[in-house]
């Protein structure tokens, strides 16, 4: 499904991926652990077609489409999903007008129909009791005075809705809470399928608990340094990230 190729990009003069290759097929979970500022959310940024960064060589495809011309509401409209894709607070848009309009606007770039309305009710609806989210949350406005745990909600929600391809969860450094948590695997392990893949991308193991990946890989100075199973990030909560460093640079 994603394929990564010896990826190197650049903010500015500063080389940050410095030639990343990433196989990810469907049905797959993979979680992406590493120090900060490896590189990470620089990542999770180039593949949804952050236009800040330089890709200076390397590729990025998609079901085997090169990724490198698309602007990222296009990539979006294919499927690639990144979470705090929508941060903003938008005073008097509830999550679920945010929501229909997110949908519309894809079905429109892929050439369908507005979804029927009572169609979009059912849906809402489905997801939402899936997800265990209540209806007043639906009709808050988008992002305004979320806590952190009711950011996860509203993205998980959007990711239910949207039904991507490859949902890439950048859980950023900021420690969430239990809750948070808790709200984010829940959500990916009923929304995960043998027709979608998820990227989780995270610098600590506990959230593993609750999702446990296919794959580990360990992002260090721009680089995958390691791979594994699952086993991988307990030894990394174990060992830190130390071990790696010298092992890889031996
Ligand atoms: P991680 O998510 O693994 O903590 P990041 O991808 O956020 O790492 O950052 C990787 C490196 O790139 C860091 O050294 C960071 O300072 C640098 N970096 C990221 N974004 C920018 C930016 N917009 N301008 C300058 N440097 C950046
Ligand atoms: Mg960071
Ligand atoms: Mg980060």
């Amino acid at each position: 499904m994603l394929s990564i190729k010896n990826l190197h990009a650049t903010i500015g003069d500063k080389e940050i991926l410095k030639g990343i290759n990433l196989e990810v097929k469907a049905g797959e979970v993979h979680a992406i652990m590493g120090p900060n500022g490896a590189g990470k959310s620089t990542l999770a940024s180039i593949i949804a077609g952050n236009e800040n960064y330089e890709v200076t060589s390397g590729e990025i495809s998609l079901d085997g489409e090169d990724l490198a011309e698309l602007a990222p509401e296009e990539r979006a409209h294919k499927g690639v999903f990144l979470s705090f894709q929508y941060p903003v607070e938008i005073p008097g848009v509830s999550v679920t007008n945010f929501i229909r309009t997110a949908i519309n606007e894809t079905r429109k770039a892929q050439g369908l129909e507005e979804m029927p309305a009572n169609q979009m009710l059912k849906v809402i609806r489905e997801k939402s009791e899936l997800l265990e989210i209540d209806r007043k949350f639906l009709s808050r406005s988008l992002n305004e005075g979320f806590s952190g745990g009711e950011k996860k909600r509203n993205e998980i929600f959007q990711m239910a809705m949207l039904e991507p391809k490859l949902a890439i969860l950048d859980e950023t450094d900021s420690g969430l809470d239990i809750d948070a948590l808790r709200i984010v695997a829940s959500g990916v392990n009923k929304l995960k399928s043998d027709k979608n893949a998820v990227v989780i991308i995270t610098h600590y193991q506990r959230l593993l608990d609750y999702i446990v990946p296919d794959f580990v890989h360990v992002l260090m100075d721009g680089k995958i340094v390691k791979s594994g199973d699952a086993s991988l990030a307990l030894e990394l909560e174990e060992k830190g990230y130390d071990w790696i460093k010298q092992e890889s640079f031996v």
